[in-house]
């Protein structure tokens, strides 16, 4: 597995109807937007089931991490 996880930057506000690109998304956070690949940070996230803060370098916003040792790739 490769996935890419890329920040979704700061919040913003919240999607109004005129901004929402989809009906569902309206009433939910607007993020500004980002797009720094946070890979490297998520790696060293310890895969013990619990929550964990990654804050972006370029953005600062913090997201919330969390690994089930499931999730480890075999060694
Ligand atoms: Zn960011």
């Amino acid at each position: 597995m490769s996935l890419i996880f890329n920040c979704r930057g700061p919040v913003v506000g919240v999607y109004s109807q005129e901004l929402a690109p989809k009906p569902e998304l309206i009433g939910k956070p607007r993020r500004a937007g980002c797009g720094a690949v946070l890979n490297k940070l998520i790696d060293l996230v310890p895969a013990d089931g619990k929550d964990h803060e990654v804050k972006c370098p370029v953005c600062k916003a913090v997201s919330r991490i969390k690994k089930t040792p499931e999730d480890k790739e075999p060694a």
